[in-house]
């Protein structure tokens, strides 16, 4: 059976920590990539078809990745307000945009030299900021998202935190895409301002440092992300992320590949690899999610259900209880009047049951108090008859459309369906046998509920003067 949604952690994509299974194909993954990386490194300088429709098609791929990803990750800042996921969520967007600007500007995709006034150096710059900013953001990530997301306080209404966080989201978004486009300006306008990184699509050896730089910083957030205690399914599939980045990164800048050689198609392929793993991980999470949700919104009505049984029958003998016969003789009242009809209420009492319980003692009154509810039950015929205990050894037969001969003839069945019961009573009023006596009354003028089960009790009570085991009406 699922665990119920106790708190709101548990509502959280991946923030339990991994199960054996997870860690399993989080390893597979990262051996995956290790095999893959030494398969290639050898003839990683080796060139390959030039293919310019790659980039856009590769890249689209990948900034959409990123893109749905940012937005799983904002949805679930918004229900944690963990700055962590607020910060990672924006790592996200950022590097989707600087891919935009990168395809936008990359030379021979939409112009011979790429848009956005790019010059040659423009698209290895936004390469630099994608590939530096990205492990920055995750390594904020790791460092400060430590402790578990801040739980919603009563004090605080929800719509309230919920504003605020959404204007969160905004304003990091927007700040977001002012970095980007500065980067960008920065990339294309200035780009003379900027020592060069590729000579001829080959790296410079700024190239290579700036490589080295962003490698460590990914190896950093890998490490952050490593030391997070508790580490949960999140941080463990991050972790997968940055193994990816690392091959990537070494495969483009260390292991110097020029544009269009295996080595460099081989990193794009990380790339790609290592953005979608966490995309694909948090909608299978989101699957699962939905599943146990169904599960528990069902089990919820199962529950539901059981307690409105409870709270409106008796549990000694399951029929209807005081507060249902109450409500429910309120109701065929109202219906009675408006309609004109009659309706019959038959007030019956177990005779000398103080002795049957001094007798055969309380366990055997019980078991005798549910053997009459069924006895009683048993002579409603009509699905809106209703028979409910009324207190301790008294029951009440409601009968809608029933007029008094009728309802008279209802209440000798039942007298006479429990005198058959043959329960033994030495000291019963009546032949050694467990009986009851019955008041009947109709609704008659505008009585009241209380006024009809007055007089049905008065009945009742004439039914015990005149010596019980009868019905008066
Ligand atoms: P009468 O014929 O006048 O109705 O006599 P009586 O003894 O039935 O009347 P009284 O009201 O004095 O006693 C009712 C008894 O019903 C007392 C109580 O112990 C018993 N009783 C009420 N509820 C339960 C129950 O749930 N289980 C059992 N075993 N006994 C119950
Ligand atoms: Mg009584
Ligand atoms: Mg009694």
């Amino acid at each position: 059976m699922p665990e119920p949604l106790t708190t709101e952690r548990r509502a959280l994509l991946l923030a339990d920590p991994p199960g054996r299974s997870q860690i399993r194909f989080a390893l597979a993954a990262v051996l995956v990539s290790v095999a893959t990386f030494v398969a290639v490194v050898p003839s990683a300088t080796q060139p390959v078809a030039r293919i310019p429709a790659f980039i856009p098609a590769y890249e689209s791929a990948l900034a959409i990745c990123f893109l749905i990803t940012a937005a799983l990750l904002y949805g679930q800042y918004n229900f944690s307000r963990a700055r962590g996921l607020l910060v990672l969520a924006s790592g996200y967007l950022f590097t989707a945009c600087v891919i935009v600007a990168h395809i936008l500007c990359f030379p021979g995709v939409f112009s011979a030299t790429g848009l956005l006034g790019a010059g040659p150096q423009t698209s290895v710059w936004l390469y630099v900021f994608w590939h530096g900013g990205f492990p920055l953001f995750v390594l904020a990530y790791a460092l400060l998202d430590r402790n578990a997301p801040r739980p919603t306080t009563a004090s605080e209404p929800d719509s309230a935190q919920s504003i605020d966080s959404t204007a969160r989201i905004v304003l990091a978004a927007m700040f977001t895409l002012i970095v980007v486009s500065a980067l960008t300006l920065t990339a294309s306008a200035g780009q003379a301002l900027l020592p060069a990184l590729l000579l001829e699509d080959h790296p410079t050896s700024t190239l290579a440092k700036l490589g080295y730089g962003f490698w460590l910083l990914s190896l950093l957030a890998l490490f952050g992300l490593w030391r997070r205690q508790p580490r949960t399914t999140l941080d463990l599939w991050l972790m997968v992320v940055m193994c990816g980045w690392l091959f990537e990164v070494a495969l483009f800048v260390i292991f110097n590949t020029a544009r269009f050689d295996l080595g460099w198609y081989a990193s794009r392929i990380y790339g790609l690899l290592a953005a979608s793993s966490l995309l694909i991980v948090l909608l299978l999470e989101t699957a699962t999610q939905n599943a146990r949700l169904a599960q528990l919104t069902r089990e919820l009505s199962d529950a539901n259900r059981g307690l409105e049984q409870l709270s409106l029958h008796d549990a000694l003998t399951t029929l209807a209880n005081r507060r249902f016969f109450d409500a429910y003789l309120a109701a065929q009242i109202a219906i009675a009047r408006r309609h004109g009809r009659e309706l019959a209420l038959v007030m019956c009492d177990a005779d000398a049951f103080k002795t049957y319980n001094d007798d055969y003692g309380h366990q055997a009154g019980d078991e005798c108090l549910k053997r009459i509810a069924a006895a009683l039950q048993s002579c409603c015929h009509r699905p809106a008859d209703m028979v409910a205990r009324y207190g301790g050894e008294e029951f009440a037969l409601i009968l809608p459309e029933t007029g008094l001969a009728d309802a008279t003839r209802i209440a000798e069945e039942a007298r006479r369906a429990v005198a058959e019961l043959k329960i033994l009573h030495a000291r019963a009023p009546a032949a050694a046998r467990v009986s009851i006596s019955a008041g009947v009354t109709v609704l008659d003028g505008d009585m009241s509920a209380q006024q009809l089960i007055r007089k049905a009790d008065r009945n009742l009570f004439e039914a015990k003067r005149q010596g019980r085991n009868r019905v008066v009406c």
